[in-house]
């Protein structure tokens, strides 16, 4: 991502170190300040080139160049301000300056040109490289050394002992559920609030989901409905084979009330970690508290492999029996030898790579998710209505979404009309997930809350996810505060 300091060089620079900036900011301008940071002058490309032309040598001082009065907008000035003047002026990027006319922003003309996505895929310098080699090697399939490398490298990086390269997070909780051996007729507690993959995978197994609803605080597993639940199971003699986790948007469980619980029924816990890879509480990798965790690689996760997933836990026999039922429980023989159903789930050799690649840039990834939240909750800060998906100071969360709740007593405002008036701008939010117990292929199943009413669902009508990948420029996040601004100005 290209940053508001690659446009900006200082007032005694040369006519060189201005084509340097110029040249790495791609945005065909360079900022021009003073020693306290104020806007000089903007200098294009063409400046320099007709300066040159005119006999201006590269290491002259940049001061001499002839005077011009700078494109900018203001602090209280829209973003749609930019845009218009580079349309009448020609011209690809645009700053805005503060009341002592410091550059708080750049908006460039690639920042409206595009629909701004929730979240794309944002590749890094090396993913390339890793697949090159798979083709160099014709290592397409199956397997092969990027797997190998992936799985170490995950797994070195979250601090856990093992990890299986698969073919989905989909697959990797199935995995998990058969690992658990559920089967038949058993039930699994599953959290409410979550992505339908988190669930599908027990009705595979044959197996009841029982649907947890969440807390309202950190939108996940409640503590006391899981404890409530496991009470009355126990009561009845139907106890669950297995929990599922969910830290969601990036947001870690609360484990540390969630994990004894699990423990005093012996019940073993899956950690759907699909959207908190490279999340941390008190200090431990998201991913690392359950029995097994799972992790995700579609296109839309913090870092992708265009599809992917991978298994991870601390007790070897189980990742190594998960390797065996995703190569289709191909038993080892001089023939194909089969004594269990097993399934086609292994990750190729050509996406691992991408994997590597995308591991390498992960830490910026979350840290550039993480901006991309702060960025709107101070921004958004003065309207009263909106409450910020938690940031606790014993987590540190992936924010892989930033999403929001709207409290509105009045009811003049809805997640559906927010979202449709951002899409008529092009900008793509979308409501949060909506809980399972809500979905018609879950009608049936339980659910159990302690709230008086599912928590879930008082959260699923207010809560809206807003554009939160890490490719983000900084203008097109603009465009969005200003017109969720606008849009709870105008009502
Ligand atoms: C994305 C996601 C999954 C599924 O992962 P896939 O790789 O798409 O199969 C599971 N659970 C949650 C919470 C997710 O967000």
């Amino acid at each position: 991502m290209i940053n508001l300091r690659d446009f900006m060089v200082s007032h005694k620079t040369t006519i060189r170190e201005l084509l340097v900036a110029i040249d790495r900011n791609a945005g065909q301008l360079a900022l021009v300040v003073d020693s306290a940071g104020r806007l000089q002058r903007t200098v294009t490309d063409g400046d320099v080139r007709r300066a040159l032309l005119d006999g201006m040598e590269l290491s002259d001082a940049a001061s001499a160049l002839p005077p011009k009065t700078p494109w900018i907008i203001e602090e209280h000035q829209d973003p749609a301000a930019a845009h218009s003047l580079m349309q009448e002026h020609g011209i690809n990027a645009v700053p805005q300056l503060d009341s002592s006319r410091r550059p708080i922003r750049m908006f460039r003309l690639s920042d409206f040109d595009a629909k701004v996505w929730l979240s794309t895929p944002h590749m890094g310098a090396d993913e390339r490289r890793f697949v090159d080699e798979a083709f160099d090697t014709n290592w397409i399939a199956p397997l092969g050394p990027n797997v190998d490398a992936f799985e170490q490298e995950i797994a070195d990086y979250i601090g856990v002992s093992h990890a299986a390269a698969l073919s989905s997070g989909t697959a990797a909780l199935h995995l998990a559920l058969q690992l658990l051996e559920v089967g038949r007729g058993d039930i699994v507690f599953c959290a409410d609030l979550t992505f339908v993959a988190s669930a599908n995978p027990i009705v595979y197994q044959g197996a009841e989901p029982v649907f947890i609803d969440c807390e309202a605080d950190s939108w996940n597993m409640s503590a006391g409905a899981l404890e409530a639940a496991l009470r009355l199971a126990a009561e009845s003699n139907q106890l669950p084979k297995a929990i599922i986790v969910v830290n969601l948007y990036g947001e870690q469980a609360n484990m540390d009330a969630l994990l004894p619980i699990a423990e005093r029924y012996e019940i073993p816990l899956i950690e759907d970690a699909a959207e908190s890879l490279g999340a941390t509480y008190r200090g431990r990798h998201s991913g690392t508290f359950g029995k097994l965790g799972v992790f995700s690689f579609n296109g839309n996760k913090i870092i992708t492999t265009s599809g992917g997933g991978m298994l991870v836990g601390e007790d070897q026999k189980l990742i190594e029996r998960a390797r065996f039922l995703a190569t289709q429980a191909k038993e080892s023989a001089p023939y194909y030898l089969h004594k269990t159903i097993g399934f086609n789930y292994r990750m190729s050799n050509v996406l691992a790579g991408i994997g590597r690649g995308q591991l390498q840039v992960l830490s910026e990834r979350v840290a550039a998710r993480r901006s991309v939240y702060q960025n709107y909750k101070e921004q958004l800060s003065d309207i009263d209505v909106l409450t910020w998906f938690p940031d606790r100071s014993h987590s540190k969360s992936t924010h892989w979404l930033s999403a929001i709740l709207i409290d509105d007593p009045t009811h003049n405002f809805a997640p559906g009309d927010l979202i449709d008036f951002l899409a008529r701008h092009d900008i793509e939010a979308r409501r949060i997930w909506r809980p399972m117990h809500m979905q018609p292929v879950y009608a049936h199943a339980k659910a159990l809350s302690i709230s008086g009413g599912m928590q879930s669902a008082r959260h699923f009508s207010r809560g809206i996810c807003l554009p939160s990948g890490s490719n983000l420029t900084d203008g097109q996040q603009q465009r969005a505060i200003d017109l969720i601004r606008r849009y709870f100005r105008a009502r």
